[in-house]
């Protein structure tokens, strides 16, 4: 069967976008397929009161257009979600994208067809569709869970998902709220809700480090002097570890005496966006010491912030330091917990045993009412959206199968067995500042894709030797990680997912230079560690 497309890309956030802008520039028939009933991905389903950046804004816009950087003013240093979500629907419109995307089009499986050198691509409803090459950009952070407690179903109110909010606003005034979950998520939501809930229960198993965002608005002259700027910017963003303006301080916490080390520290936690965690000294996520004292420093403040001093040590994290999961940003988040109309219950105190029609009932009896239960509960992260989809391999095989004991990858790129199959952000790829790490990968996989026209190629994969290879690299980089020795969703730990108990290595913990530099050596020698047909 002739193929239906040159290349199929499942999601239409950034990362899908622009492979599809990329492959199109080419002359490759392209089709997208996307869930959602619009462009965006992350910054089209997390609609939730309180959604925006921890990237400043003009870090995280795409590079690639002279154009689209001249003309886009960002309003904010961290942009809200529904100015993300324009900006991204003009960049839709702008290069004309829609027509090659398909909307509310889930994929549900792709099986790979040796005879024909292709992939069969299925949609929930049932159409199918054949494709020489098949690209996931489908995001590390796309796939929502549920807590699995019992009763979820039978409240009576409005419940929602952070990562599916209704289109339609919704309305806290005078209404009895709550949060479960105080990950990044649950902290922007909380802090939006508590300006207007009548009143707010918070429900928080684990406290996470939460550090000042320092947003601001974006005057005209400013725009322009950072326009002015964005050659350095960007550039700067090529060579920082995770892509961020920041990057470590070459100093180790200790080589420095303690008042300068307070005064460091004060500066960073003055300073807008993620300084502190990507900004600081070197060693902090490596010595357990350094660690320490940073995490006393931040519970210092915490403890400053929160009038409650019960309240404060309850939001203090005591099984992990700082930095060592994703720090959430934030605004005023521990003031909130000095308001009347705010309440935190600490789970692991009172574990949640059941959502009621009415509510939420604790151990030992206790019942909360409410009008809207929010879940922001999080995704099953990095593997999740993969698991989602049937994919079959050579002979059938299945990716879920192959990676039971963790994702096993060539460059975050290429799967054994799976030939053709490209990721866009896959697991084993680094992340930071995300869309800087997008435009290196579609730009690599857009490369390869070019090199297969020109030599006529009909089949792509990797090796057993250069998947093995890639996996240890990527083990090795994540050893001595502080962040390695906890659990969260960067390894691959998610308590409401069967299987997801056990550590994995997932991401790429080495700097987004070393990762770039080793795909372009791959590059240079013509693709040469693929089997190549
Ligand atoms: C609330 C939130 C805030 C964030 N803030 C930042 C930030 O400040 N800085 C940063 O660098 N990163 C941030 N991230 C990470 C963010 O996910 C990435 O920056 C980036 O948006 C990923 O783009 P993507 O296109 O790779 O994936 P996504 O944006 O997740 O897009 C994937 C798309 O694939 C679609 N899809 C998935 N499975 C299927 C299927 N089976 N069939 C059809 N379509 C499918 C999804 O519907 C989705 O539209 C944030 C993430 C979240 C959730």
């Amino acid at each position: 069967m002739a193929s239906d497309y040159d290349v199929i890309i499942i999601g239409a956030g950034i990362s899908g976008l622009y492979q599809l802008y990329r492959l199109r520039e080419l002359g490759f028939r392209v089709r997208v397929f996307e869930t959602g009933t619009g462009v965006g991905g992350t910054w089209y389903w997390n609609r939730y009161p309180g959604a925006r950046f921890d990237s400043e804004s003009y870090s995280y816009a795409y590079s690639f257009s002279q154009d689209l950087l001249d003309e886009w003013n960002w309003s904010e240093h961290f942009a809200s979600q529904p100015e993300t979500e324009r900006y991204i629907n003009h960049v839709a419109d702008k290069f004309d994208l829609r027509r090659d995307i398909q909307f509310s089009s889930r994929v549900i499986a792709a099986h790979w067809q040796d005879a024909a050198h292709q992939w069969q691509v299925t949609l929930e409803d049932g159409s199918r569709y054949a494709t020489r090459f098949l690209i996931t950009a489908i995001g590390p952070l796309s796939a929502p869970t549920m807590p699995t407690i019992p009763g979820v179903e039978t409240f009576q109110g409005q419940s929602c998902h952070t990562a599916r909010w209704p289109k339609e606003p919704v309305k806290f005034e005078g209404k009895r709220v709550a949060v479960i979950g105080t990950g990044a998520t649950g902290v922007q939501t909380i802090q939006e809700v508590a300006k207007t809930a009548g009143h707010l229960t918070v429900f928080q198993r684990t406290p996470n480090w939460c550090a000042p965002l320092h947003n601001s608005k974006i005057s005209p002259e400013e725009m322009a002097t950072l326009k002015a700027g964005y050659p350095e910017m960007f550039a700067r963003c090529q060579e920082t570890f995770a892509c961020f303006l920041h990057t470590p301080d070459p100093r180790r916490t200790f080589d420095v005496s303690p008042q300068q080390r307070d005064a460091f520290w004060e500066k960073l936690y003055g300073e807008r966006g993620f300084g502190i965690w990507q900004g600081n000294f070197r060693d902090i996520l490596t010595d357990r010491a350094a660690n320490a004292a940073l995490s006393d420093f931040v519970a210092r403040k915490i403890r400053q912030r929160v009038k409650n001093q019960t309240v404060a040590e309850k939001l203090i994290p005591k099984n992990h330091g700082f930095g060592t999961r994703r720090v959430p940003l934030e605004t005023r988040y521990y003031e909130v917990y000095n308001q009347p109309n705010v309440e935190l219950v600490d789970i692991n105190e009172t574990p949640i045993e059941q959502i009621t029609p009415k509510g939420i009932r604790t151990a030992g009896g206790a019942e909360y009412e409410f009008d809207i239960i929010i879940y922001a509960t999080g995704f099953d992260a990095i593997t999740g959206s993969f698991d989602r989809i049937d994919f079959r391999g050579v002979d059938g095989l299945r990716l879920k199968e192959k990676w039971a004991n963790g994702p096993q990858t060539y460059l975050g790129v290429l799967v054994k067995d799976f030939p053709n199959m490209l990721m866009v952000m896959g697991p084993h790829t680094a992340l930071g500042n995300i869309p800087r790490s997008i435009e290196y990968n579609v730009e690599w996989v857009t490369g390869l894709l070019r090199f297969a026209r020109e030599h006529g190629l009909t089949r792509i994969e990797a090796t057993e030797a250069g998947v093995s290879t890639w996996t240890e690299h990527v083990k090795s980089l994540g050893a001595g990680l502080l962040s390695n020795e906890v659990d969260s969703w960067m390894t691959g730990i998610n308590r409401n997912v069967e299987g997801k108990q056990t550590r994995i290595i997932a991401r790429y913990s080495g700097s987004a230079p070393a990762y770039r530099a080793r795909c372009d050596e791959v590059t240079a020698d013509g693709y040469q560690e693929l089997t190549l047909a």
